[in-house]
């Protein structure tokens, strides 16, 4: 079995639901309040164990409560601790989120653990034997460089997440062989609004590549998703999404890079591994929650049958 491994973010997600959002200074009262695993790491984990693949997966938690419910998942799916600390006085990472009767939200991220990592953390040991090795962005950057700068020491395939967008990701660039990112964070490394990725994402994906990745992934939502490779000369294709009942978005982009990382590790194509991480995507969609909505490969298989 292909072997992922991935460096990121683990949080406890703790979600209050609200009639609306409270103005500075106001009070109101929350009907529900819930805890959830959550963190890109942690669910592009999930998504690539459910994918099919063998996971090897580093990330930090606190000494406290709110551990369990980050590790909640991970742990139902017997996920190895060997790489999953837990970090003596320091909190485990929260995302506060605060979900509208409208559906709007708002998210505090507190990174906690999250930001805590061994100064002597041995990357290679870390990924020996992957296929691929993957990150996202609420680690400290210092650590993604250090692994991608290491794992293409070694020969590695690299994918990144650029998620969420910070100037610094211009830096692990030059070390990332597949960018897997939305319209919004391809607007920022291209320095434009992300109104113009959607009219022109094929170019958009052309200058990306134009950037440094080997291949990008461009998501567009309920607008599908472009691929692109640099060195080839195949023009970018786009496929669209599945059409579906959207009823939550959440960790559609995190479902998708979890199924691609899954994919590409195990030696499919780009265009064939996106296709298929779209497929989970779209019935991720179709739940509510994060972790909870992210489909096995059984299910993402017979989705793909019946179309
Ligand atoms: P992010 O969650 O990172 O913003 P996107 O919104 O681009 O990412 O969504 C990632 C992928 O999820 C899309 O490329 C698409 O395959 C799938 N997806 C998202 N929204 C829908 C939708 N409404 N219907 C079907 N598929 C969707």
């Amino acid at each position: 079995m292909a072997l992922v491994c991935i460096a990121g973010s683990i949080n406890a997600d703790i979600v209050v639901s609200v009639e609306r959002l409270t103005r500075p200074g106001e009070t109101l009262s929350g009907s529900c309040l819930e805890y959830h695993p959550g963190g890109k790491g942690a669910n592009q984990a999930l998504a690539a164990l459910r994918a099919g693949a063998s996971l090897r997966f580093a990330a930090n938690v606190g000494d406290d409560q709110l551990a369990a419910t980050a590790l909640g998942a991970l742990d139902a799916e017997g996920v190895q601790h060997e790489y999953l600390r837990e970090v003596r006085g320091v909190p485990t990472g929260v995302a506060l989120i605060r979900v509208a009767a409208d559906g709007e939200n708002d998210i505090v991220v507190v990174p906690g653990a999250n930001h805590v990592w061994p100064s002597d953390f041995d990357a290679d040991a870390f990924f020996h034997g992957a296929d691929l090795v993957v990150l996202q962005m609420e680690i400290p950057v210092q650590i993604n460089l250090l692994v991608l700068e290491a794992a293409k020491r070694a020969g590695l395939r690299t994918m990144l997440n650029p998620s969420p967008w910070a100037p610094s990701v211009l830096e692990l660039l030059p070390f990332v062989d597949i960018l897997v990112l939305n319209e919004t964070e391809a607007g920022f490394l291209l320095g434009i609004d992300a109104e113009q990725v959607k009219i022109d994402p094929e170019g958009a994906a052309r200058a990306i590549l134009d950037r440094g990745p080997g291949a990008c992934v461009l998501t567009l939502g309920v607008g599908g998703h472009v691929t692109a490779e640099a060195g080839t000369t195949v023009q970018p294709v786009r496929d669209p999404a599945f059409r579906v009942c959207a009823v939550d978005t959440t960790a559609a982009g995190d479902t998708f890079a979890g199924y691609m990382a899954a994919r590409l590790a195990s030696g499919d194509s780009l265009p064939v591994a996106a296709r298929l991480a779209s497929a989970a995507a779209a019935i991720c969609v179709t739940r509510r929650g994060a972790q909870s909505s992210i489909p096995y490969i059984a299910e993402v298989s017979e989705f793909l049958a019946q179309r």
